[in-house]
């Protein structure tokens, strides 16, 4: 479950709060050193360089990721803009998961032939596959 940081207008301390998707917004906070329901949410901090949050925030357009899933070519054009975006060169067992992708074939298959790439890429893959 994510963590939330807060900080209580009251007392000026920080604490975190642990809270799932469904009970964030639905249920009040309480500052857990005096109580008081006087807190706000601070901002998250910020992790990612400008280029990498402006990449993952276009592929957090629910639009652009529509039919993305049954499209690999389109997923294939994400990919390299993406890559063209945070400016990193992106490895090479991505660089053939894209070629894949461009000829047609879908992640599950491109997961299944080339060994090792859902491990080496689990985390990009995943984070596709985890946005809803
Ligand atoms: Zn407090």
């Amino acid at each position: 479950m994510p963590t939330y940081d807060y900080l209580c207008l009251k007392c000026n301390r920080r604490f975190d709060v642990v809270l799932s998707y469904a009970e964030y917004g639905a249920r009040p906070v309480a500052c857990s050193h005096c109580g008081s329901e006087n807190v706000r949410r601070k901002p998250p901090r910020i992790r990612l360089a400008r280029g990498e949050e402006a990449a993952l925030e276009s592929m957090a357009d629910p639009a652009k990721l529509n039919g993305l899933e049954d499209d690999p070519r389109a997923m294939a054009k994400m990919f390299r803009e993406m890559g063209k975006a945070t400016g990193e060169d992106l490895p090479p067992e991505f660089g053939e998961v894209i070629d894949r992708l461009d000829s047609g074939q879908s992640p599950e298959q491109i997961e299944t032939e080339v060994p090792g790439i859902s491990d080496a890429n689990s985390g990009d893959l995943g984070a596709m596959g985890g946005l809803e």
